[in-house]
């Protein structure tokens, strides 16, 4: 699949400033940030990709893509992405992708040791009916935030097909697409995610391009405007395969 367009895929947790609450402060990309970003790939002409669409163009299927398509992705379902992140892309025309842990509804990052204080929260069944609603995609991100790296053959095929039957429960719709806690997963978590009867596996930077291990590029709090760009060229140069 050599003439398969390369299509950047993007990567973003929070849309908040930094605070206390904050395990982790480089998952945070501020409202003001993010906003410029999104401006950014309007001017550039980009537009995002329609999923089905793109599932079409990655199987080497006829699609209706644009001409300057990319996919933006969100992790972990917090709170802030219903709040700040939709209605900037609504403006924009824009949708994305959003992938939950399914024991995590209206919990805080427990996985990041964010306590129960924490303000940022992770959405409820509601929050992700609306967002889904708004023609996003709602996909899994495992049961626990596990990293698939360290399961046996068993607890990968738990995470894969328990959190998908919970989160089409949650929701009512069908989840087709996966995206790796960490980013991590093997030959034997893409084979868990197939079974499981996913459609598409999202890694981060050290995705190979195959259907299960779609390369993203991390957007973090640490990006400028110049240095979003430069990531977007180096997600322009990844060769799918
Ligand atoms: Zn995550």
């Amino acid at each position: 699949m050599s003439n398969f367009p390369r299509i950047p895929v993007l990567v973003y947790h929070k849309i908040a400033g930094p605070s206390e609450y904050d395990a982790n402060p480089n998952t945070c990309v501020t409202p003001a940030n993010f906003e410029r970003q999104m401006d950014l790939m309007a001017l550039m002409g980009y537009k995002t990709a329609d999923p089905a669409e793109y599932f079409k163009a990655r199987l080497g299927l006829a699609s209706r893509l644009p001409k300057k398509p990319f996919l933006i992705t969100f992790d972990d379902a917090f709170e802030s992405v219903l709040t700040r992140a939709l209605p900037v892309l609504e403006k924009k025309g824009f949708s994305a992708a959003l992938f939950m842990v399914s024991s995590g509804f209206g919990r805080s990052a427990f996985w990041d040791e964010e306590t129960d204080d924490s303000p940022n929260r992770l959405l409820e069944p509601s929050g992700l009916k609306k967002l889904r609603d708004a023609g996003w995609v709602i996909g899994s991100h495992g049961v626990s935030h596990r990293n698939f790296t360290d399961l046996d053959c068993t607890s990968l095929k738990d995470e894969a097909s328990l959190s998908k039957k919970e989160l089409e429960e949650a929701l009512g719709s069908e989840v087709s697409w996966f995206a790796y806690p960490y980013g991590a997963y093997s030959p034997e978590a893409k084979r868990a995610l197939a079974e499981a009867g996913y459609t598409m596996g999202f890694a981060t930077e050290e995705g190979d391009g195959g259907l299960f291990s779609v390369p993203r590029r991390i957007i973090s709090g640490k990006s400028g405007l110049l240095n979003f760009a430069l990531r977007l060229r180096q997600a322009g140069k990844i060769s799918i395969r």
